[in-house]
């Protein structure tokens, strides 16, 4: 699987640095953003090293779909059942501030810090 050894997603991925953790699986890693936006924030994370939705293809295709698909399960699982929103902040203008994929799912009572 591929890793930047530059990427603090990927030494997340790796143990290297500590996350708190929702979900994993063999090809996805879920955990809390550190500097949450809502009262629920979560980042869905690919394992390998994707550096920004540009360089996704066709094969990217089923990983990004259980990306998006596992997204109500964990809203309901955290205790959120009244909505929420997935961002996916894409390249310069996109306002990503970590290069690798990742996509942002938020949710709880409003007012949100953000978002
Ligand atoms: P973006 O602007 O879409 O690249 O968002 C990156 C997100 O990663 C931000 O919301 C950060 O708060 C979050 N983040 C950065 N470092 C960590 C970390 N070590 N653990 C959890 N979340 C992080």
């Amino acid at each position: 699987m591929s890793a930047d050894p530059n990427c603090i997603f990927c030494k997340i991925v790796a143990g290297q640095i500590p996350c708190r953790k929702v979900h994993e699986d063999d090809e996805l890693l879920v955990f809390h953003d550190i500097a949450p936006w809502a009262p629920v924030h979560v980042l869905i994370i690919p394992k390998q090293h994707v550096t920004t939705m540009y360089d996704t293809t066709d094969e990217h295709a089923p990983l990004m779909g259980r990306m998006m698909a596992m997204a109500p399960k964990l809203m309901r699982d955290l205790g959120v059942t009244n909505g929420f929103r997935i961002v996916v902040n894409t390249g310069r203008d996109g306002m990503q501030e970590v290069q690798h994929v990742h996509m942002h799912v938020m949710g709880g009572p409003r007012p949100w810090i953000k978002g």
